[in-house]
């Protein structure tokens, strides 16, 4: 039954489910947080960093992860939502914690509707809000 959602996921996104790929979506979805490739390749230590990373990119071509530039030197990642698309009026913002390093999904915040110039052609759109998390808040000054 578990698996069975696991494996819908993957063909719905047209990725053949793998035992390896069934296995890091498994990982991933019970993720409450963004995580990066070295949190994963130590949670997951059967599955070396390559295959993992190539698993990771694959996901991400075929909208199942979005990632995240938020500035820390560590791509990061995070699993999209089922009617993702991962076009630009699907991406939200993201908070990145200055004081625990965080990263949050900001699901619910839209990228504003920016207006790029015409002779572009606009791919993917990064926005990063910096700040402090709720926990950390006290630190702000
Ligand atoms: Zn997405
Ligand atoms: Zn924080
Ligand atoms: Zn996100």
């Amino acid at each position: 039954m578990e698996k069975n959602k696991y494996i819908n996921r993957l063909e719905k996104q047209d990725i053949k489910p793998t035992a390896i790929r069934l296995l890091v979506l498994e990982a991933i979805s019970n993720k409450k947080e963004i995580f990066s490739l070295l949190e994963l390749e130590a949670e997951l230590g059967t599955i070396d960093k390559s295959t993992l990373f190539r698993t990771l990119t694959l996901f991400q071509q075929h909208m199942v992860v979005h990632s995240i530039d938020d500035g820390s030197g560590a791509i990061k990642y995070s699993v999209c939502s089922s009617n993702c698309n991962c076009s630009i009026s699907d991406t939200h913002a993201h908070f990145y914690c200055l004081h625990c390093y965080k990263t949050f999904c900001l699901d619910k915040v839209a990228v504003p509707d920016l207006k790029i110039p015409d002779n572009l052609v606009p791919i993917s759109i990064n926005l990063v809000i910096k700040g402090f998390c709720e926990e950390c808040k006290k630190f702000a000054t």
